[in-house]
């Protein structure tokens, strides 16, 4: 049994993360969607509303499960028995960041392989970041992410 876990803020779930999610349930006998709870990072979302989001989004895949976790996500892999540690790629430039991620966790736990996946060519400039500074600007956002995470976006940025 192949069992991948894929961890982030998904702060909100974009195209861009549910593309991944779309390759890895095609790959794996199960992915495990890990949402991170981490008390040195501010989010827009609470983990709870991302949770929600994301299970929603995610339960057509009867392989793929969401969770919430506050600890190292090789902690998460070891204990649910997960070898992999599945990353996307976009541009160059998120490469830097995401090898010494990898070495970090593999130093952490060498039982752990981190895989890196790149995204389709449509999703190249997505990110969540940019994503709530378009809402916040009352910009369109709705080719950018599912109708329903732009409409909770939207709530969270209201227009006077
Ligand atoms: P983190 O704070 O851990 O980087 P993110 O929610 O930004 O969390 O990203 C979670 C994962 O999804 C990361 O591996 C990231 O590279 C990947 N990802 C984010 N946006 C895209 C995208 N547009 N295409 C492919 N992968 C993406």
């Amino acid at each position: 049994m192949l069992k991948a876990v894929f961890p982030g803020s998904f702060d909100p779930p974009t195209n861009g993360h549910l593309n991944l999610v779309h390759r890895a349930a095609a790959l794996f006998d199960e992915t495990d969607v890990v949402i991170a709870s981490n008390r040195m990072k501010s989010y827009l979302f609470s983990a709870e509303e991302r949770f929600r989001m994301m299970s929603e989004l995610v339960s057509p895949y009867a392989n793929v499960k969401v969770f919430i976790w506050d600890r190292l996500i090789v902690e998460f892999a070891e204990r649910n028995g997960a070898r992999i540690l599945l990353r996307g790629v976009r541009a160059l430039t998120d490469f830097g960041y995401e090898f010494e991620l990898a070495m970090t966790n593999r130093g952490l736990n060498g039982t752990v392989q981190t895989l890196f996946m790149p995204t389709d060519p449509q999703y190249f400039v997505l990110r969540s970041s940019a994503i709530k500074e378009i809402a916040a600007f009352g910009g369109d956002i709705s080719s950018m992410v599912p109708p329903k995470v732009a409409e909770a976006v939207r709530s969270k940025f209201p227009r006077p």
